[in-house]
């Protein structure tokens, strides 16, 4: 019988899109999630996740609040899953995007507002998803409505765990389908990650790697809630428990998380299932769609928003220390902001030249798009780098903790140290702080690990840029130039002249 969880059943366009109190209570649903050993309970409870709980409760508030650009008028819900279908569709998915990675400063690299671009994407190519085995198409359609009707923060697991795949002793198996039955596929294995998927609503499960004839068994595309019995969340190392927010003010709030994400025998309902052992479906899903492109506009709005906030950091340490006058640190500070703006002229050229797809669906310009997501994986290790070289050995001289700047005696001892009355102890330690979590703390590392990865391995993300770019009309120009000139005539070479074509 079709439940309120049963997509096809999304009822009436939501009245609004739903607050944070109502995503806190929804996580508290029994989901398997393991930290350090121990099974978590409810994880809004839990100290590693309290953190990024509160944080997205507050940008889901945010959306409720009147004329948010975070929703779709026509629809009343978050604009994050709205088809581009016309300019003005496409113009209000950039601003809710723009708003959401301003709400979070781009360190929430996998909230609602990936996954949601790559349904809307997969939605309005549903054919894509109909073989002459399993039409399925439909099912990829109820299922954004059912998404978008509630603002579900959905996030994804779309790449096979890290392993040698020439051990012979080796016991990994990608997610694989090993049943299907008339109720549903049943699936077993595991995923290397999903980053939020411990404080998410539901998972994308698919593979983003190419498949071959053959790999039909990993053929698959599926989004479950968290909660579906069998799945479990194996979490690395919390950040947000490093120390308080004072000390750690990036952990405490945006550590997202990382879980490697493991299938005993799950069982999932059809219409559920987008793809069940057809490769082709597997391999076309993203760009035969428009949802790699939808969905990475995401990627991009979001470095820039991470790259202007590091870039605010960096100008705020220079002024602390009075060297914002000197033209070696503005040399750094000005290739910080040539980074930062360089981000967002890809991602405004993405968005101003994307044109309209045969299912008249805008897609951001390739070219630009993958340009940015190519250069990230330099570039943010790079602005890290400077941010470092910008504050030295400022980030270490710090008291151990908040509470020792509360201690009089401490507090007197570190005044001939750090004290000035244009900018006090407190607020010296503050930024300092701050600083340290973005470029030398575990969740500091962390991001730099992620902006080079999260995309694929370089060679990967590189080569999307690599298959947008227009090398012919380069060439071109180069043949041209080739094609100006020849041999020299023997006369000519002996006055050291090439011949010029005609
Ligand atoms: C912080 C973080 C969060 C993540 N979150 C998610 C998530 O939410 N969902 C998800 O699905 N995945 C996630 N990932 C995983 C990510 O997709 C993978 O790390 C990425 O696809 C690379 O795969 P790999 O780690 O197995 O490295 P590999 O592919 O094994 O690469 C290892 C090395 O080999 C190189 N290499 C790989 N392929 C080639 C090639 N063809 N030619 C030459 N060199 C090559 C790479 O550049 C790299 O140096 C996350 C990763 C990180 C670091």
């Amino acid at each position: 019988m079709p439940t309120d969880a049963t997509p096809g059943n999304a009822g009436s366009p939501a009245a609004g899109p739903r607050t944070g109190k109502e995503y806190i209570a929804a996580l508290d649903d029994g989901r398997t999630v393991h930290v350090g050993g121990k099974l978590v309970g409810n994880v809004a409870e839990h100290p590693a996740f309290a953190g990024i709980v509160a944080t997205m409760a507050a940008v889901y508030d945010a959306a409720g609040e009147p004329d948010s650009p975070l929703v779709d008028p026509d629809t009343g819900g978050l604009a994050l899953f709205t088809i581009p279908r016309t300019w003005e569709q496409h113009e209000l998915r950039k601003r809710a995007l723009e708003h959401w990675c301003r709400l979070t400063h781009g360190f929430i690299g996998r909230g609602p507002d990936h996954v949601s671009g790559v349904l809307a994407g997969f939605a309005s190519h549903p054919a894509v998803f109909d073989t002459d085995r399993h039409q399925l198409g439909a099912n990829v359609v109820a299922f954004h409505e059912y998404a978008a009707a509630r603002g579900l923060w959905i996030t994804n697991s779309i790449v096979p765990p890290q392993h040698n795949p020439t051990d012979p002793t080796s016991r990994v198996r990608p997610v694989q389908l090993v049943e299907e039955r008339s109720d549903g596929i049943v699936v077993d294995g595991a995923q290397m990650l999903g980053t939020g998927a411990a404080v998410a609503d539901e998972i994308f499960v698919t593979s983003v790697r190419p498949l071959s004839p053959g790999d039909e068994a990993k053929a698959l595309s599926f989004i479950i809630p968290i909660a579906t019995p069998g799945l479990r969340l194996i979490c690395r190392r919390p950040y947000a428990t490093s120390g308080g927010p004072f000390d750690y003010p990036l952990s405490a709030r945006f550590d997202e998380t990382d879980a490697m994400v493991v299938f005993d025998r799950v069982l999932v309902p059809w219409e559920r299932v987008f793809a069940a052992g057809s490769v082709e479906v597997v391999n076309r899903q993203f760009f035969g769609t428009a949802a790699h492109q939808i969905g990475n506009l995401q990627s991009i709005i979001r470095l820039t928003a991470k790259l202007r906030f590091l870039t605010g950091v960096a100008s705020l340490i220079v002024r602390a220390n009075g060297r914002d006058r000197d033209p070696a640190i503005r040399h750094e500070l000005a290739d910080l902001a040539g980074i930062q703006t360089v981000s967002e002229a890809l991602t405004e050229s993405a968005h101003a030249f994307a044109t309209q797809d045969e299912a008249g669906v805008y897609r951001p310009a390739g070219k630009y798009l993958y340009a940015a997501l190519g250069m990230q994986t330099e570039v943010y290790p790079r602005a890290v780098k400077i941010l470092g070289e910008l504050a030295a050995g400022g980030v270490i001289q710090v008291p151990a903790a908040a509470g020792d700047l509360l201690d009089a005696d401490e507090a007197a001892a570190m005044e001939v140290l750090m004290g000035s009355d244009r900018l006090p102890l407190a607020e010296r330690v503050k930024l300092f702080k701050l600083a340290w979590d973005l470029v030398g703390s575990e969740f500091a590392g962390r991001h730099v690990q992620y902006e080079r990865f999260y995309s694929g391995a370089v060679p990967v993300v590189k080569g999307y840029a690599y298959r947008f770019y227009p090398f012919a009309e380069a060439e071109a120009l180069a043949t041209g130039f080739l094609d100006s000139y020849g041999l020299p005539t023997p006369a000519g070479a002996a006055a050291g002249v090439a011949g010029r074509a005609a």
